[in-house]
């Protein structure tokens, strides 16, 4: 069990280049992508692209509620 240390500078710097990409934010120790709606809610994603979709799918079917 190795995956709780501390970040490498090379993490660091992915997640510096990504951080003001619409708000999404990695997070190092779970290993996942997380992003805060401003309706409240926070998504979590393994991957990018796929919090990307989710985020896509929450915000027309769950902000919006489906209008
Ligand atoms: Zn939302």
């Amino acid at each position: 069990m190795i995956s709780l240390e501390i970040p490498d500078p090379f993490q660091t710097f992915v997640s510096k280049k990504y951080a003001d990409a619409k708000g999404s934010v990695y997070d190092f120790f779970a290993k996942e992508w997380s992003w805060h709606c401003p309706c409240g809610e926070d998504i979590y994603a393994p991957s990018r692209k796929t919090l990307t979709n989710t985020r896509l799918f929450h915000t027309r079917n769950v902000c919006l509620g489906g209008y």
